[in-house]
């Protein structure tokens, strides 16, 4: 980046997994040093849930109200500004974005729309799943991309169950992307039903039938395949339907269409599938996008046509050197882009030279509810390539979460939180009976 003066205005749109640990991170670096550049955090929701665990709000095995940390009070402790607002367009001459005006439920203007000033901006507004234009799919089914969408699923799931419940009828669900949130979304609701069914909900669990959708030959296509195949054994003993190679054509209220011509019964319908940016990506004031939105980024996560403007995680495309494919939207990819820019920002904001982005593959992880949890390792380290599973594959998973909310609270507080979570385990019902 060539500034004449350092560069004082840091905004970052988007307080996600990215997001949400840069302005923690540099935020308490920067409170204690004089004229270090402000922070401005910009989220269009008033509070954060750690995106890998919205299937578990979602199924309702966790309460949302014990997982989120609201934005205002994470920037009083951390030392950044937090704007409420929707991130709709931009002006790079200017070096102004825009965001929208936000509204309650009933229509009442709550943000009006207005423009913030940048030096330096970074985009972290992550990704939502991809229907591909499939027909139906907008209208009938449900989403779990946000964290008000996977609370909105659970307030359906709840009014189902009841139904089904008294009124003795059946519930049909089905799922369609046999990737991770697909694949621990099923496994988290069987883990629902039984818990309610031992608080007494009798013949609910025989009512319920949940069926999991991939278009392509296995779930889990990131993965290796022997994991692949004992997820799917392991699903089916759980009562799950598994079914792969197998198109959804169209959606409609009471079934999924299939390109067989078959259709699939199912009264509630998720779908997550495929992954990209948001729609007002693939035109921001000239920025290069890929035809998933998402922004295409260089070595130094800067956006190819604006070297003030970053963009990391599932928003972003890098092609690392000598790689035939961008990296994968991960909750790790996005997570190594954070550290690196924690330490790349303020080097670049006083005009010093940095050095290039290089990801490291740590493996992958996935959990099945209670029931059991697989990983692999990645290409670095001794054992490139091992699978493992069960206890082991669990705590690293519990522990994906605990090292994100100690890099956000910090290590005492983190602490904390992961004690107090110890103790609601113990004291509360495991899951939403409200
Ligand atoms: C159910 C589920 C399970 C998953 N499990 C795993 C897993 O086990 N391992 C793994 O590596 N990955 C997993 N992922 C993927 C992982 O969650 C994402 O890769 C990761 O969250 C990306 O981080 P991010 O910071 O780019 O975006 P996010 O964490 O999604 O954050 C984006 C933020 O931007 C905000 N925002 C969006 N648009 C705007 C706008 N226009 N204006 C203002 N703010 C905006 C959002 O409110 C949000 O706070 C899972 C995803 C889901 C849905």
């Amino acid at each position: 980046m060539a500034h004449s003066e350092p560069a004082k205005r840091l905004v970052i749109v988007g307080g996600g997994v990215a997001g949400l640990e840069i302005a923690s991170t540099l935020g308490r670096q920067w409170r204690r040093q004089d004229g270090a550049p402000s922070i401005t955090l910009v989220d269009r929701e008033a509070a954060h849930v750690w995106k890998p665990m919205l299937h578990t709000i979602a199924a309702g095995t966790r309460d949302i109200s014990q997982q989120q940390t609201t934005y205002l009070a994470q920037a009083r402790d951390a030392g950044f500004s937090y704007r409420p607002g929707e991130l709709c367009g931009l002006d790079r001459e200017a070096r102004e974005i825009r965001l929208a005006a936000q509204h309650a439920p009933d229509g009442r203007l709550l943000v009006p729309k207005s423009r913030l000033g940048y030096d330096v901006l970074v985009l972290a507004t992550g990704s939502q799943a991809n229907d591909f234009g499939t027909p139906g799919v907008a209208e009938h089914c449900w989403n779990i991309d946000s964290r008000r969408q996977a609370d909105a699923f659970n307030g359906e799931v709840r009014i189902r169950l009841l139904q089904s419940l008294t009124q003795e009828t059946p519930l049909h669900i089905a799922i369609v992307g046999g990737g991770a949130t697909g694949v621990e979304l099923a496994a988290e609701l069987v883990q629902m039903v039984e818990a309610v069914t031992a608080y007494g909900a009798r013949g609910l669990y025989e009512r319920i039938d949940i069926t999991l959708v991939e278009a392509g030959p296995r779930l889990l296509a990131g993965f290796p395949e022997d994991i692949s195949s004992a997820t799917r054994t392991r699903l089916e003993a759980l009562g799950i339907r598994v079914l792969t190679d197998a198109q959804v054509s169209a959606a409609t209220g009471e079934a999924f269409v299939m390109a067989s011509g078959e259709e699939l019964k199912a009264t509630l319908k998720v779908w997550a599938a495929g992954v990209k940016g948001p729609e007002f990506l693939s035109d921001l004031d000239g920025l290069e996008a890929n035809r998933n939105n998402q922004l295409v980024v260089g070595p130094t996560l800067q956006t190819t046509r604006d070297p003030a403007i970053y963009a990391l995680g599932d928003c972003a495309s890098l092609t690392p050197a000598g790689a035939d494919r961008a990296l994968a939207p991960t909750a790790q990819v996005a997570h190594q882009q954070a550290k690196y820019l924690i330490e790349a920002l303020p080097r670049a904001m006083r005009g010093q030279p940095v050095r290039d982005f290089r990801y490291r593959d740590m493996g992958a992880l996935v959990s099945l509810a209670d029931y059991d949890a697989f990983g692999s390792l990645g290409q670095f380290g001794l054992f490139n390539g091992t699978t493992f599973r069960g206890r082991l594959a669990q705590v690293s998973h519990v522990m994906l979460y605990r090292s994100h909310q100690a890099r956000i609270h910090g290590f005492w507080k983190g602490g904390l939180l992961w004690l107090v979570d110890r103790l609601n385990s113990r004291v509360r019902a495991p899951i939403r009976l409200d």
